[in-house]
């Protein structure tokens, strides 16, 4: 299923076959919380900016609409009308993140809503239940993620606990699969490697969930506080113990940066609400930087977002104008940039596709770091404060 079609130093290119299709990586998956990505972007709209996979969130499905009205609607490719391949989370991030209360036990976690506040319980059996009915393309594994603070008797105690939980997903994964009214009787299933920042206990880990023959290997619990430097160490010495004919997946991560970095660190699969969220309030990427669109020297400004882009919103419409629709609080407005930010995203990850085939991701890593300067170099004369206006700065 997985075929590797190129290496280079660590960085590897290659091609993932699926029921839902087969997908090239590295790819940045596009994050659709609730069956949607936020700032009125469709599921066609997907297509026109080159998506490859959409990530859904199960903790947000489960509690609206419920997994089991999905279930009956036929699963979530029928119900938000998408033929991609579709990756949900555990919901694990969301119960520690969002939920009040929680109670971890050797079952699972107690919590309560963050919507009703009603109590509930999830273990590994229930997310592998509820990730069957929503019928993603690839499930992932229920972990805990320890705060990137806790201790190293903590993080180990939560470790051994989480490589519990995999083989208790994977047992309640192949049961499933096996049912007959399973939708997606193929669903895949990734395991995720914990640890904190803790060498011994990452390295550890990665060989014990490597011996479980799982579909793929995701590198969790990052991007929670620790610096930039402590994420990419951490890469560095966990990737070379997971399976190289399996995809690897660096959860949440991150800035175009990032991801340059840790592609050259054996990473395939990559998801983010950067692109999504900075769009919403006008901050965009380009290959020469971030541009703040809300920033005064852009509304006279006829070029688009970002001259050469083919994206829906580049290929009509002027800087000036998407300015002027976020200040008026215009939908619209946030949607274009949600929009050209996927796509630049999406393009990037097809860039770097490019260079692993030409055999020159070196270089390519290199010159994209550097160019991307150009932008973030230029002090911004004004900014907008939601709250106090236009102020100097
Ligand atoms: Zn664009």
């Amino acid at each position: 299923m997985y075929k590797l079609l190129k290496k280079e130093g660590m960085a590897k290119r290659a091609e993932f076959e699926t029921v839902h299709g087969t997908i090239q990586t590295p790819v940045f998956m596009n994050v659709a919380t609730v069956a949607a990505i936020k700032g009125a972007v469709s599921t066609e709209d997907l297509e026109q900016i080159d998506t490859q996979v959409v990530l859904s969130n199960t903790y947000h499905l489960h509690l609206r609409p419920g997994d089991d009205v999905i279930y009956k609607m036929g699963g979530l490719h029928k119900f938000m009308s998408c033929n991609k391949p579709i990756l949900t989370d555990s919901g694990g991030f969301q119960v520690f993140s969002l939920s009040e209360n929680r109670k971890i036990k050797e079952e699972g976690v107690y919590f309560r809503s963050h919507i009703d506040g009603h109590k509930l319980f999830m273990g590994p059996e229930e997310s592998m239940r509820i990730q069957s009915h929503i019928a993603s393309t690839i499930a992932m594994a229920f972990d805990e993620c320890p705060s990137a603070r806790a201790d190293h008797e903590y993080v180990k105690m939560s470790v051994d606990r989480t490589t519990r939980w995999l083989k208790r997903c994977q047992d309640e994964m192949n049961r499933l699969n096996s049912l007959p009214d399973t939708i997606n009787k193929n669903q895949l299933l990734f395991g995720i490697n914990q640890g904190a920042i803790f060498e011994d206990l990452r390295i550890e880990h990665a060989k014990r969930i490597s011996e479980m023959e799982l579909d793929g290997y995701a590198v969790g619990g990052l991007a929670v506080g620790e610096t930039h430097e402590e994420m990419y160490h951490v890469l560095d010495i966990v990737t070379e113990h997971l399976p190289e004919n399996k995809p690897t997946y660096l959860m949440g991560v991150g800035t175009p940066a990032n991801i340059l970095e840790a592609v050259d660190r054996g990473i395939d699969f990559f998801d983010c609400v950067y692109p999504s969220r900075n769009g919403r309030h006008g901050h965009l990427y380009t290959k020469r930087g971030h541009i703040n669109l809300m920033n005064a020297k852009y509304e006279l400004d006829d070029r688009p977002i970002e001259e050469g882009c083919n994206c829906p919103a580049c290929r009509r419409y002027s800087r000036g104008y998407i300015r002027h629709l976020l200040k008026a609080g215009e939908m619209l407005g946030m949607r274009l940039c949600v929009l050209h930010n996927l796509y630049f995203y999406n393009h990037l990850m097809e860039d770097i596709r490019n260079a692993l085939d030409a055999g020159c991701y070196k270089a390519f890593k290199k010159n994209t770091l550097n160019a991307m300067l150009e932008y973030d170099s230029e002090e911004p004369t004004e900014r907008y404060d939601i709250a106090k206006g236009w102020k100097k700065g």
